[in-house]
């Protein structure tokens, strides 16, 4: 998604009044409480948003996962003021911008933004990229706090450069720069580390991090991985057709998933459908209780995960034999064709083991760490 609307709101915001530029700035130097209240945003007769309900609280760094069309964008829109909601209300503060009562313009939210392309502009050195949101400085002040904030992601030295000479690693950093200068209340993240390759993205990630802690912006991140929002996010807003499905911690997203869905997202499971049987399903694993609202003859979901089974040469458990190993790094991936199930089951296990095709093994799972669902639609947008 392009942001075009806001560098052009940006620079309509060089002629604000004086009154409304001291406004601006004021309240720029303090985390907000970012919270949204019942927020629909609808396109004719589509929903982009239902009904989202979210309060993050001063300082806090939100990410928002989930898959392409879900609604991340849109949300991100409404809370920078590019875009308004059809119902509910954006509130900074517990101060209404945007709502049936009031409507804050971009320019005067306190939100800096920082693009998925980085949208550096190309005719302006690398300073004045930096120094953009600074116009309503004094230009010897804005200079400084640029070159400061710049020194602060080890780019002092390119000041003077301009945006195609640097890596897109030196590009990164000096949108992240661009979007603190200002001190901004609310950092608005659109897929931050999408355009960087996978190494580049974990250091990124730890410096963009540190930096939003220092800064103690309110934060909010959309991502499509749900490894960056775990390592990224205090808290992290699951989001599926327009709706919000989960907010939580990792820990808690991982252990209580609220679906099937939201379980695939979190770790590799083994997925395994029953039929529900008097309330419960009979499985090689022991007897579970059927899921809430699943009624007798229809089918659940239980979900294995790959690293929770436990795979020994002595015999417990239940007898398999591993069909396929597979080299993957720290771990090896087995595939284990284990009695009672009638396909092969995907086992993560530490490589160290040395485990070979056609060894005949024990696989043991603790039933309480497994996971039992209504089977899901895959309607996963
Ligand atoms: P991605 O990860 O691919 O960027 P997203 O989760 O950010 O996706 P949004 O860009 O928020 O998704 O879009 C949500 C839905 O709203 C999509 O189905 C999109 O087509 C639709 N949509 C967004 N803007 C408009 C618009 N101006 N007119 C009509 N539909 C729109």
């Amino acid at each position: 998604m392009q942001w075009r609307e806001w560098i052009s709101r940006q620079l309509k915001a060089e002629t604000v009044e004086p009154d409304q530029e001291s406004g601006a700035r004021a309240a720029a130097m303090f985390a907000a409480r970012l919270t949204f209240e019942g927020v629909e945003r609808r396109y004719g007769d589509f929903y982009a948003l239902q009904h989202v309900d979210l309060d993050i609280a001063p300082g806090e760094v939100v990410c928002l996962l989930g898959p392409s069309g879900c609604g991340k964008t849109t949300l991100l829109r409404i809370a920078s003021g590019i875009e308004t909601p059809s119902a509910g209300r954006v509130l900074i503060n517990d101060l209404e911008v945007a709502g049936p009562n009031a409507f804050v313009p971009p320019e005067r939210r306190s939100v800096g933004l920082m693009f998925q392309d980085f949208a550096l502009f190309p005719h302006l050195s690398i300073l004045e990229n930096v120094a953009f949101g600074l116009k309503q400085l004094p230009p010897a002040e804005a200079r400084r706090s640029a070159l400061a904030v710049l020194s602060r992601v080890g780019l002092q030295k390119f000041a003077d450069g301009y945006p195609r000479t640097l890596s897109g690693g030196q590009q990164q950093r000096v949108a992240l720069a661009r979007a603190i200068v200002p001190r901004p209340s609310v950092m608005l993240m659109d897929e931050p580390f999408s355009g960087l390759d996978v190494q580049l993205r974990d250091e990124m990630q730890e410096e963009t991090l540190a930096l939003l802690r220092e800064t103690r912006a309110t934060s909010l991140i959309v991502t499509h991985h749900p490894e960056e929002a775990m390592r990224l996010g205090d808290r992290i807003a699951v989001l599926r057709g327009g709706r919000v499905m989960q907010f939580d911690k990792a820990e808690t997203l991982y252990d209580h998933p609220a679906d099937l869905l939201v379980a695939r997202m979190f770790s590799e499971i083994n997925e395994v459908s029953y039929s529900v049987n008097q309330g419960q399903i009979d499985t090689p694993l022991g007897r579970l209780d059927a899921p809430a609202g699943v009624k007798d003859g229809e089918s659940a979901v239980v979900c294995i995960r790959e690293r929770g089974i436990e795979v020994n040469r002595s015999g417990r458990g239940l007898p398999g034999r591993v069909l396929h190993v597979r080299f993957h790094g720290d771990i090896d991936l087995l595939e284990i064709g284990v009695q009672g199930f009638d396909a092969p089951l995907r086992v993560r296990t530490p490589r160290y083991e040395n485990w070979s095709k056609g060894a005949e093994v024990g696989i043991e799972v603790d039933p309480a760490r497994l996971l039992v669902f209504p089977a899901a639609s895959d309607d996963s947008a």
